[in-house]
Parts: C-alpha cells; sequence; structure tokens
C-alpha cells in the first residue's frame, strides 16, 4: 500500500528539442503522477554546458503545454522555470546549473568517507590508455584494477593529493566502484535485474574544471532533496541504474531511494534500431512534438504544425510501449489517466507506426463538429482568397471531413466546390464525353434551371425522374456532369455537390463545358 505521496519528475536536459520518446516519458510521468493524486515535477538538467542547447528549454515547456501535460512543479505559470523556493515551487531551483554549490559538497562528503575519490588523469591519458587496450583487443574499463596505476588520492598521500588539487583544475571526483559486488536492482517493469560491480567503471561526479557535477551525481542528489518517489525515464538509462543504487547507498540514502521504471526503446517503423531523430525528414513524418529549426537553420518538423491535434498525439504516444489489456484504441487524458498502469508497459521495443499516427488524428476530426472544423477551415480558404460564406465552408466540410486526416487536407478534397475547373482530366474526358453527351448535357442543364430549390432531394428526384422517362443510364449522366462541374473523377454525389456550388453556378459550369469541350 503507497502511503507516501508520489512524486515523480521529468528530467530532460536542453540539448535540443524534445524527441517524441521524451514526450512519451513526460507523459508517463504525468499519468502515473495524476493517477495516484501525486506531484509531476519538471527538472531542467542542464549541467552539461558543451551539449547545451539555448532556446531548448523553452521548446520543453511549450511542447508540454501544447500535449496539456503541464508540470505541477517547477514550472511558473508563464512557462519559466521557477528559480525561487515558494510554496508552490518549495524546492526551487529547478534548473540544475543554478543549483552549482549544492552538489560539491556531496562529492566531497563521497570522498571523505571513501565512497569516491580525486582523479588526475588528463583526458589525453586516458586516451592513451583507451588505445592501448583495444590494440590488445580489450574493452577499456576505469574500474578497481585501473585506479591502482593510475594517479589519484587512493594512491597519493594527503600532502601529494592538496598539491596536485591546488597544481590545476584539471582533476574530477570519481565514484569507487566495489571490487567484486553484486548489485541487486528492482524495475518496476523489468522485475530483478543483478549486475557484478567489477564490469562498472568508476563514473565520473564532478569536475573542477567547470565545477559542475555530471548528470549522475546531479542527477541522485536531486531526486532525493525533491523527495521523488519514482523514477519513470527511457530504458536508455538502465545502465546507470547500478551507479544509482550504489550512489544511494554511498550517501546512506537508502531509505529515500525512489522505485524506477524503464519505459522501452521506441522503434523504427520497421523495427529496427531505435527512433532517431534524423528518421522523421528521412521516412517523412516528425519525431518532435513542434517544429524546431536548429541554430544552422535546419528546420525539423513538428505533430502541431503537420497539423495533428494535441489529444491525438497524445492518445498515439501513450499506446507505444503500454497498451490498456483491452481493445481500447481512442482515449482522453482523464480515460488514460484512469487506465494507466505501469504494470501494462511493456519490456520491449515499441514500434511508431507513422500510418497509424494519421489514423489517430483522422479519428480525433471525426469527433469535431462541423463548426470547430469551419473555423479551422476558413482561415485556409482566406489565405487562398476564396470569399465564401460560413454556410457553405460548413457544407463543404460535411461531405468531405470523412475523406481527411487533418484540415490541411480539406482544399485538395474541395477546392472544386469554390472553384470552376479551369481544365478537365484527359482519361475521365475519354471516359465521359460520348457523341451523345452534349444533348444530354443541354437537357440536363434545363432540368436543373427548373429545378427548386436548388437541393439534394430535388435535384436527385427532377434528374432521376428525366433520367427514367428518357431511359438514360445514371453512370453516363453523372460522369459527364462530373467532368463538367469538378473537371475530374472526384468528390461526393453529383447532387450534393451541385447543391453546394449552387444554381447559378452549376449552370455557368456546365455552359463553359460544353462551350470548351
Ligand atoms: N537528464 C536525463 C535525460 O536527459 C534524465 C534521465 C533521468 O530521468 O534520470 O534524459
Amino acid at each position: 500500500m503507497q502511503t507516501e505521496k508520489v512524486r515523480v519528475r521529468f528530467a530532460p536536459s536542453p540539448t535540443g528539442p524534445l524527441h517524441m520518446g521524451g514526450v512519451r516519458t513526460a507523459l508517463f510521468n504525468y499519468l502515473f503522477a495524476k493517477k495516484h493524486n501525486g506531484t509531476f515535477v519538471l527538472r531542467i538538467e542542464d549541467t552539461d554546458m558543451q551539449r547545451y542547447v539555448p532556446g531548448a528549454e523553452q521548446y520543453i515547456t511549450e511542447a508540454l503545454n501544447w500535449c496539456g501535460i503541464t508540470p505541477d512543479e517547477g514550472v511558473l505559470p508563464d512557462g519559466t522555470i521557477a528559480t525561487e523556493p515558494c510554496p508552490h515551487h518549495p524546492f526551487a531551483p529547478y534548473r540544475q546549473s543554478e543549483r552549482k554549490d549544492l552538489y560539491s559538497q556531496y562529492a566531497r562528503q563521497l570522498v571523505s568517507q571513501g565512497h569516491a575519490y580525486y582523479a588526475f588523469d588528463t583526458p589525453e591519458e586516458l586516451e592513451s590508455y583507451r588505445r592501448e587496450a583495444e590494440s590488445r583487443g580489450e574493452t577499456f574499463i576505469y574500474n578497481f584494477a585501473f585506479r591502482n596505476r593510475t594517479a589519484n588520492s587512493l594512491n597519493m598521500t594527503a600532502a601529494e593529493v592538496a598539491h596536485r588539487r591546488k597544481e590545476s583544475n584539471n582533476w574530477v571526483i570519481r565514484f569507487k566502484i566495489p571490487e567484486n559486488q553484486t548489485i541487486l536492482m528492482n524495475d518496476m517493469i523489468r522485475g530483478e535485474v543483478s549486475v557484478q560491480s567489477g564490469t562498472l567503471d568508476d563514473k565520473v561526479l564532478w569536475k573542477a574544471h567547470d565545477g559542475l557535477p555530471t548528470y549522475h551525481l546531479a542527477n541522485i542528489v536531486d531526486d532525493c532533496l525533491m523527495e521523488i518517489t519514482h523514477v519513470i525515464r527511457g530504458e536508455e538509462w538502465l545502465p546507470s541504474l547500478p551507479l544509482h543504487y550504489m550512489l544511494y547507498d554511498a550517501f546512506g540514502w537508502q531509505k529515500k531511494r525512489p522505485m524506477f521504471a524503464h519505459l522501452p526503446l521506441l522503434l523504427k517503423p520497421d523495427g529496427k534500431g531505435k527512433l532517431s531523430k534524423r528518421d522523421g525528414d528521412r521516412l517523412g513524418f516528425p519525431v518532435f512534438p513542434l517544429e524546431w529549426t536548429s541554430t544552422s537553420g535546419e528546420k525539423s518538423r513538428g505533430y502541431r504544425e503537420d497539423g495533428y491535434y494535441p489529444e491525438a498525439f497524445i492518445n498515439l504516444i501513450a499506446l507505444l510501449g503500454w497498451n490498456p489489456g483491452t481493445e481500447q484504441e481512442i482515449f482522453t487524458l482523464e480515460e488514460l489517466i484512469e487506465a494507466f498502469s505501469l504494470d501494462r508497459v511493456t519490456r520491449s521495443g515499441a514500434r511508431f507506426n507513422p500510418e497509424k499516427a494519421r489514423w489517430f488524428n483522422q479519428q480525433y476530426l471525426r469527433t469535431r463538429s462541423d463548426t470547430r472544423l469551419v473555423q479551422d477551415f476558413l482561415p485556409v480558404l482566406q489565405k487562398k482568397g476564396i470569399a465564401t460564406t460560413p454556410l457553405k465552408a460548413e457544407q463543404v466540410v460535411s461531405l468531405i471531413k470523412h475523406r481527411a486526416s487533418f484540415v490541411h487536407e480539406f482544399w485538395d478534397l474541395s477546392y472544386y466546390f469554390f472553384i470552376p475547373p479551369s481544365d478537365y482530366d484527359p482519361s475521365y474526358y475519354k471516359k465521359a464525353w460520348k457523341p451523345g453527351t452534349p444533348g444530354i448535357l443541354r437537357q440536363a442543364r434545363d432540368i436543373l434551371a427548373g429545378c427548386a430549390p436548388f437541393d439534394i432531394p430535388s435535384i436527385d428526384k427532377a434528374l432521376h425522374q428525366w433520367m427514367e422517362k428518357e431511359q438514360l443510364k445514371t453512370g453516363q449522366v453523372m460522369n459527364a456532369l462530373r467532368l463538367c462541374i469538378v473537371g475530374k473523377p472526384q468528390g461526393p454525389g453529383m447532387a450534393e455537390i451541385m447543391a453546394v456550388v449552387g444554381k447559378e453556378d452549376t449552370l455557368v459550369r456546365l455552359d463553359q463545358a460544353l462551350n470548351k469541350l
């Protein structure tokens, strides 16, 4: 039974735009928090200054907002990251670069307790050790065997260490991984996992040259200080879990250690390998929630700009690696909260299907009222220079919406309602235009001219009575009318089209075709 209040965090590094996988991590954290009446915290892990990308942080908060999964804590209503503690954001600042001074004391604490040490090897030295190991066909591991041979505080006198630390700031604090220990871990999705400590590197925790912690130290310290109860993150962090367990032990924070859940990878549509940031542009679908322009001016597509509804986007990513255990596929955010549980998250990678993504949007489009769709469509028409009435736009929308997955597809599906054909599809012409066609069309013109009101039932009735009387085949007449009024074999029934186009324009189009063809 859960007694403590659930607190989860989404802890992205602002190294670029959030990828769909990142949004899914945020979503699962959000769902888990809401399901358990908990708190969803946002923390910006920006301690790697070399990988910092300006604008990425704002992108993250904007993307979460667009998706409707705004964090409860860490971000202010204006979208900026909380920097001062207050009742709502008690652990501020939530940007790690602003917590910089805090981490060194924890790193030093580990050194003084014998869990970490000062290491003085330079990047050049390390590189040459690495190459040496490779030349012997081995993988370089910075472990107990290695640290016995190099310059570090474990092999030096206190005076020497003090001297080396003063001499330059080219040193780091490394975690001292135990020689031979089995680390037993528990993952809420994968169950028990165990690792032998001898296979692990003494990871860097803190660097003197920039006075900054590495991800591992800052992440553990902040999860503990921010009272995080569950860490839900991508599978790529599973290899870091043993170190994180050992850090909790070294700090004596076993009781504060959160539960961990590592989410399965998102795979490419063919299932071969991880879905990468580059795949979207290569395979023709967005991998980012919002459009992104890199500093070099390179643009990447976004779901928002591609015309996806945020509800559809959230729905489709929720089902990447989680299933409700039923056939249900369409979920509102509230339904997702209700249905979500970590024990229905899969262990194997989730293959992304771009076709299915479009299908989700189509489902949401179909539930939109015509009035709402018209609101979105009118600006498109305006841009095209089409003057129309909301009534006509609504009639058009109701006729074509079931063929579209996105509002931006409406124009291609409906332009002929607004503009007469400028040319006629040659192969359709061959099919629809027979020697008797002009005569038939002239008669049809008279029938239509006499049709009042000019609506679907009376157009249908008038045409059918006349075709019956003259013993004309429906196909013969309708194809000819379609050729004249639409120009190609496209669109709903002819009575529907003509009723919306209106009597006057229908007759003009017929005359124009009879003149031209
Ligand atoms: N800063 C890490 C990232 O960018 C966070 C990983 C974690 O959640 O522990 O994904």
